[in-house]
């Protein structure tokens, strides 16, 4: 297959993974479904992964971390309610995918600058930021999203407070820097992890209007271990 081929092929299969989801009732928001239409998956994986790109699962990347499957990707940023305009935190920047598909929703393409949101993305492992950065400069998306070496787990102070904060590396507990960081109104998501089994849960928290917390457990997942201040047996 030539290269033009196997974009065109590529393409096909996006729109078909974005068919799939929105009939699975995971993509609901006109957003987000422009996030997944237009982002495309296949330059933030291995360059051998290209063609499984559109496969509903985590893939492979560097230093022994995944890339989310699209359907967490879609499930997290619905959760969110994320829309144009809002100021999103990611902890665990890896690929870049995740961060690049909140962008998208939080500052489309094709709107006016000025109303842009924008994402910042806080990654600890340094050749990960590198390799994040060089995905989305290809993409175009770093004009949107400031990658941040550090741990996630504190937060980014300086840009607090956050419309909205996703996590996608699993702690023992809600590092409580997250919860001071989101505005009141806002929302989290974040697997954590059970403390008899080992399960993981996906929990959305609210910081209502007042500056009262709720908590949410939404279902189980997957995902890699949270490092720094909050691992397990430092928190
Ligand atoms: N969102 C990513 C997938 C993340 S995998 C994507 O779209 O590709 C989880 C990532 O969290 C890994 O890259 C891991 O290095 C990072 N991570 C783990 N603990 C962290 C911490 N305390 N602060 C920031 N990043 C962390």
């Amino acid at each position: 297959m030539s290269a033009p081929e196997i974009r065109k092929k590529l393409e096909v299969m996006r729109e078909r993974l974005v068919r799939d989801l929105i009939d699975q009732g995971i993509l609901k928001s006109e957003h987000v479904i422009r996030a997944f239409r237009r982002v495309p998956r296949e330059e933030f994986v291995m360059p051998m992964m290209r063609l499984y790109a559109y496969y509903d699962t985590p893939l492979q990347t560097m230093h022994d971390q995944t890339i989310s499957a699209p359907h967490m990707c879609a499930m997290m940023c619905e959760l969110l309610e994320l829309k144009p305009g809002m100021k999103v935190l990611e902890v665990g920047t890896g690929s870049g995918y995740h961060a690049a598909l909140c962008a998208e929703a939080v500052a489309p393409s094709d709107a006016p600058k000025e109303s842009w949101g924008k994402v910042i993305s806080i990654e600890i492992v340094p050749e990960l930021v590198r390799y994040a950065i060089e995905n989305l400069t290809r993409t175009g998306y770093i004009d949107r999203v400031e990658v941040v070496y550090g741990d996630g787990g504190e937060g980014y102070p300086p840009e607090a407070p956050y419309d909205a904060i996703l996590v996608t590396a699993a702690a023992p507990r809600i590092p409580p820097p997250l919860i001071e960081q989101l505005r009141p109104g806002g929302k989290l998501v974040i697997p954590v992890r059970g403390r008899f089994f080992g399960e993981q849960i996906l929990y959305l928290v609210e910081k209502l209007p007042d500056g009262r917390v709720k908590k949410t457990p939404v279902t189980y997942v997957a995902f890699v271990e949270m490092r720094g201040k909050y691992a397990e047996g430092t928190a």
